[in-house]
């Protein structure tokens, strides 16, 4: 059965994954703030992340660049004058909307370009009669840009020589680095620098729970090789984010989609971008864009800055400008398709659970331990201390409830493990773990859990 919407957001609302911001004060509308169990659940996934793109990979490098940038840096990147949205207003009921995006919803075939002219979108509007989702009427405003970085100002006065942007990418200060990585790294081509950090857009038109918001955070990686080995390397990290959704996040290949961008669809600095795009509770909608961006970012910067950004191949002797392939993902969309993918009610011969079934890498909580009674509350805590200091991630205790009612708990926020004492422990020093998705239980040795569990986080 589908999943809704509702019911995922409904659920992870209510187990501590995610809050409505500022919710004591009536939300903002569209920003979300992330609970006990959704910070551990962000967090392995950009160790996850992290582990894969940048550790195993020798010529990967981490960078950690400033959010506000040299306002000089958009000029380059081209963000100050394209990075805008076709804004339409309703002039009945006063809605906003993406004039992109009322098309689309008309007929979701298509797959709107980012640079067609207003007056392009405005016969689209026309051809599918397209009127207000919101009062149905079809009295629209003409067609505006919107650019969607945030302005702030820098210093005491409110004025066009402070204004300054949060970044709407992470990857300009990729690049307006290449050469400080590449020279202190003494690196080679190819190479690559990864990134995980916020970045801000003034969406015009957010929502869907988490998918869309206007503050999140991407995990970019911008490989730079030469121009000849472009094709080669975009095809290797499409297949390394295949690997990674089907292996590592567990996503099913049923739930994707591999959207490779016609010439109209392209942006203006690539020459190739696959779009991943995976079946949200919405409909079919990009979780992770891949795009050959060609040398067009580093020429930019080149021209604005009169810095040199190339490269010396110091076997060729020659100086060239690399091409770079990004593989970019925002963590908070990939969270919320883990959480859609993993999220089942299971039905039992007399009962029902709800299980999040993430790969034990990912779970929030690696292990629940539980004594049966009360009475073992003192013995259990020591052990629980004990395997606080063991356990290779986050483990939790609980007394409360029927054990019942508390695997069916730790059912429903993923913890993989169970552990439970009863008075036999006592004597035979032998605890029994429960496996979430099977709900098989086994005998172990106290001695032998924290080995036990450790040896399945591994991958
Ligand atoms: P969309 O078409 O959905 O607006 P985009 O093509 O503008 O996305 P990119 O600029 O390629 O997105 O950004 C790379 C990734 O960052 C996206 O694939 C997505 O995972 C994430 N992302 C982009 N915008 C947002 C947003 N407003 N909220 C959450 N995640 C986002």
């Amino acid at each position: 059965m589908k999943l809704k919407q509702e019911e995922i957001v409904n659920h992870l609302k209510t187990s501590g994954f995610v809050f409505s911001s500022s919710e004591i004060y009536n939300g903002l509308a569209n920003a979300w703030d992330y609970g006990p169990l959704g910070v551990l659940l962000k967090n392995n996934i950009k160790q996850l992340w992290n582990e894969y793109f940048v550790v195993q990979d020798p010529n990967v490098y981490n960078l950690d660049s400033s959010i506000i940038l040299n306002p000089t840096v958009w000029k380059a990147s081209g963000h100050l004058d394209q990075f805008s949205d076709p804004l339409i207003d309703c002039k009945y009921c006063k809605a906003r909307f993406r004039a992109d995006k009322l098309i689309e919803e008309k007929d979701p075939s298509l797959n709107i370009s980012d640079h067609l002219t207003n007056q392009e979108y405005q016969e689209l509007l026309k051809k599918y009669d397209v009127s207000c989702p919101n009062c149905h009427h079809q009295e629209w405003t003409d067609i505006r840009n919107f650019n969607l970085m945030f302005k702030t100002f820098q210093g005491v006065t409110e004025d066009n020589l402070n204004t300054l942007y949060l970044r709407p990418e992470t990857a300009q200060g990729i690049f307006i680095n290449f050469k400080n990585v590449q020279r202190t790294m003494r690196a080679k081509l190819p190479f690559g620098i990864g990134q995980i950090g916020k970045s801000f857009r003034n969406e015009i038109t957010p929502g869907n729970f988490i998918f869309r918001t206007r503050e999140f955070e991407q995990m970019e990686l911008e490989y730079f090789c030469e121009p000849k080995q472009a094709d080669l390397i975009m095809d290797m990290m499409l297949n390394k984010v295949k690997d990674f959704l089907f292996n590592y996040c567990q996503i099913k290949k049923e739930n994707l989609n591999f959207h490779e961008q016609t010439k109209d669809e392209l942006a203006h600095y690539s020459n190739r971008t696959v779009d991943v795009q995976y079946q949200f509770p919405h409909g079919m909608s990009e979780l992770w864009g891949i795009a050959n961006r060609t040398d067009h970012d580093l020429n930019k910067h080149m021209a604005y800055s009169k810095q040199d950004l190339s490269y010396l191949d110091q076997t060729t002797n020659q100086k060239i400008i690399p091409y770079v392939i990004e593989p970019s993902v925002g963590v908070e969309r990939l969270l919320y398709a883990i959480c859609c993918e993993v999220y089942e009610v299971q039905k039992l011969s007399n009962d029902e659970r709800i299980v999040m079934h993430f790969p034990i890498l990912l779970a929030p909580i690696k292990l629940a331990v539980l004594p049966l009674v009360n009475k073992l509350d003192e013995y259990s805590k020591k052990i629980f201390n004990q395997l606080v200091k063991q356990i290779k991630g986050k483990i939790t205790y609980d007394t409360s409830g029927s054990i019942g009612k508390r695997y069916r708990r730790q059912d429903a926020i993923g913890t993989p493990f169970c552990l439970t004492i009863d008075f036999d422990t006592l004597s035979t020093q032998q605890v029994t773990i429960r496996e979430r998705d099977s709900m098989l239980q086994v005998k172990i040795d106290l001695n032998d859990v924290s080995w036990y569990i450790n040896s399945r986080l591994e991958k």
